[in-house]
């Protein structure tokens, strides 16, 4: 049996070092400590020679004796501490800063040692620093001795990787009655060894065969568990939440199909759809997810999808995250809908308050049938007769809040599509969503050319400038973007103000009009900003990321980003989409500095390498890491220890699969109490899949 104390009482920790533990690597329990695993294993059986070291040999471990020990004094208490080891085959210098006291009590000519640490070349002499070091047994419990990962602190506190080894070493003796957590038949089908096997064999496998079944099984557990956790989650909120049912499709959506659509449907938006209506006729929510890059046309698929609950007469309502958006949605609804007589208004913050009374007045009797708008659509006096889907443009920009409160607005609760710009990396879309569905623009309207995607640097921007008079010679518009650098918006302003003057300098009115937009503009003058450049009164629009979401100017071909090193992948990829959108060639240019860091460089080459959202998602996830992408944080991914939704893609497709089948073939789990109680302890009560 386990100790299940306090990992105080374990032999060799003490009060002391249990601090240390715990404040160090968060192990408070035996438990704690079993699951502190290796980041890697000496393999005993190839013991490492001093005349094979190489400068790429990293960590290995050595058997010889030590001689010529040499103190010398180094400052007021201070002392180095060297010590020749040999091994046969040449011999290594060993050195020591600190503790030197303890080591040379320790070390005993004549007795064979192992030594581990990083051997290093210091004028073309082996040495190493700090090494590991203990009395050889010449019999060892496996041919494999893990390596644990450790602070400064745990070290002085006699906490290294060979004390934590020993701790393990005893630990594993008495994990035979360990709950195991995934059921057997699971186990069986993917031929996955038991909890307790594993949790010795990632410690001390017999094999790499052992210890590679065993990582796999412990990454496999991880990830089982967070799709459950996920799954489970949004099934149950399936099974509750009975949506309504769409079953016909009427006038409305097919009058738009053969009279209205302006240019034939993408194979993908045709795919979609389908995909949508088969859920809004299905009896449960849609709580869908729609991916699909800048420009692929998720606008029109939101369009016929809300024509469909007009169909099966409902409201609709399309939620965007700016006003500068929801005005431009409006237009674009107002144009495509033009002639087939549905009401369709517009609710924005500036709306004069007296209209919008009587607009609320029009959405609660129904009279309206479509309302797009910002916020202001989830202010709790906006009531409609019966809302029937909710369109949410850009997900991102939305809080978990105020999604949820757009569920109350409709009884029952009305269909859900979210619409995303920002392409989520497959595994990641999997591991985060779990059983939420999603559909995939992944075809864009046919005609466009991709944008063409250079980096610059400041030496060639004459080069660059001239490059944009060309373009707006010819009729053209360009954008110039600078991003939030300072923590103060008077500052990131003026050098916004700056970037303007310079463009003006170079391009002088009245030949040339200028338009410049940013953060603390008011919703009129940004109206105001973007009809003119829109309308191609102004040649160039001078701007902060406001610019980013949405933004449709198919006539603006060159989208120039100052400072681009400054920006993340995917913010650039969405800044990006803002040109390419007509049918002329598009360009981007990335302005950067001229000495840029490993990741920017790779962030700047990914984007001049390609326009694929998905590729560029990917590249983000891998060069970020999952700790930094949006809205992880309460989604279980940052805490896994050993899975990784970046490498392991077949296991989170694996375990994915596997939750889904389960909970189809029994969705309370009665079949399978240790899951049960899992569900039941979870501590991740977020409903994550719940707001999507
Ligand atoms: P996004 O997915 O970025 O929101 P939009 O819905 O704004 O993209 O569409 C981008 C542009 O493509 C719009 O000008 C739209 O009219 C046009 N578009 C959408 N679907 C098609 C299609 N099937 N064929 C041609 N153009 C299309
Ligand atoms: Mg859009």
């Amino acid at each position: 049996m386990l100790p299940t104390d306090d990992i105080v009482y374990l032999k060799g920790v003490g009060p002391a070092r249990a601090k240390v533990l715990a404040a160090e690597a968060d192990i408070r329990t035996p438990l704690d400590l079993l699951l502190y695993f290796p980041f890697r294993h000496i393999d005993y059986s190839k013991l490492a020679t001093v005349a094979s070291l190489s400068e790429e040999s990293g960590m290995v471990m050595m058997e010889g004796t030590v001689s010529n020990m040499a103190v010398v004094s180094t400052g007021p208490r201070r002392e180095r501490l060297t010590v020749d080891f040999s091994d046969g085959t040449g011999y290594i210098q060993l050195v020591w800063f600190a503790g030197t006291k303890w080591v040379r009590e320790k070390l005993k000519p004549g007795v064979v040692y192992n030594v581990m640490g990083h051997p290093s070349l210091f004028n073309g002499q082996w040495q190493m620093t700090h090494p590991e070091l203990e009395v050889s047994t010449g019999q060892r419990s496996g041919t494999f001795l893990p390596v644990y990962n450790t602070t400064e602190k745990m070290k002085q506190h006699g906490l290294g990787s060979r004390a934590l080894a020993r701790l393990t070493e005893h630990l594993v003796t008495c994990i035979e009655g360990i709950d195991e957590t995934l059921p057997a038949d699971v186990l069986q089908r993917f031929h996955l060894p038991g909890r307790a096997e594993a949790l010795k064999a990632i410690h001390y496998p017999a094999s790499a065969e052992q210890l590679n079944a065993a990582r796999n099984r412990l990454k496999f557990e991880e990830l089982f568990f967070l799709q459950l956790d996920n799954q489970y989650a949004s099934t149950s909120r399936q099974r509750l939440s009975h949506g309504r049912v769409f079953a016909s499709v009427g006038d409305c959506f097919n009058r738009f199909y053969s009279e209205h659509l302006p240019f034939p449907l993408t194979g993908a938006q045709k795919r979609v759809i389908k995909e949508m209506r088969e859920d809004m006729r299905s009896g449960h929510q849609m709580n869908r997810l729609l991916q699909g890059d800048v420009g692929s046309g998720k606008t029109l698929v939101a369009l016929m999808t809300m024509l469909l609950a007009l169909d099966n007469r409902a409201q609709a309502c399309l939620m965007a995250p700016t006003e500068i958006l929801a005005t431009q949605h409006y237009n674009t609804f107002l144009r495509m809908l033009d002639g087939m007589g549905i009401r369709t208004e517009l609710l924005i913050g500036s709306v004069r308050s007296a209209d919008k009374k009587k607009m609320k007045q029009r959405i609660a009797s129904g009279e309206t049938q479509i309302v797009i708008g910002t916020h202001a659509l989830i202010e709790s006096d906006v009531v409609f007769r019966d809302l029937g889907l909710v369109v949410i443009d850009e997900q991102h920009r939305f809080g978990v809040q105020q999604r949820a409160r757009l569920w109350d607005k409709g009884n029952p609760a009305p269909h859900i599509l979210v619409m995303t710009a920002t392409p989520i990396p497959r595994t990641l879309a999997m591991t985060l969503y779990g059983d939420l569905d999603c559909s995939v623009i992944d075809e864009l309207p046919p005609g466009r050319t991709p944008v063409r995607t250079y980096h610059r640097t400041e030496p060639r921007r004459p080069l660059v400038f001239s490059f944009l008079k060309q373009q707006i010679d010819a009729g053209r518009q360009v954008y110039f973007v600078y991003p939030l650098i300072h923590e103060s918006e008077k500052l990131d302003l003026r050098d916004l103000e700056d970037g303007l003057e310079m463009v003006q300098n170079y391009f002088p009115r009245p030949q040339y009009q200028v338009s410049m937009m940013h953060g603390q503009l008011t919703p009129e003058e940004k109206a105001f900003e973007m009809y003119r450049f829109k309308r191609g009164l102004t040649h160039i629009m001078v701007s902060t990321t406001v610019i980013e979401v949405g933004v449709d100017v198919p006539n603006a071909t060159v989208m120039v980003i100052e400072n681009a090193e400054r920006f993340g992948l995917s913010q650039l990829h969405q800044l990006r989409g803002r040109v390419g959108r007509g049918s002329e060639q598009s360009y981007c240019i990335l302005m950067t500095k001229d000495n840029l860091g490993a990741t920017s460089r790779e962030r700047i080459r990914t984007m001049c390498a390609t326009t694929d959202g998905f590729k560029i998602a990917e590249a983000d996830l891998r060069l970020r890491g999952p700790g930094d992408m949006q809205g992880l944080q309460q989604s279980g991914v940052l805490e896994l220890k050993l899975a990784s939704i970046v490498d392991d893609e077949p296991l989170v497709q694996a375990t994915r699969n596997l939750v889904r089948d389960l909970l189809d073939a029994d969705p309370s789990l009665s079949r399978y109490p240790e899951l049960r109680r899992h569900i039941e302890h979870s501590k991740n009560k977020m409903l994550w899949s719940k707001i999507s």
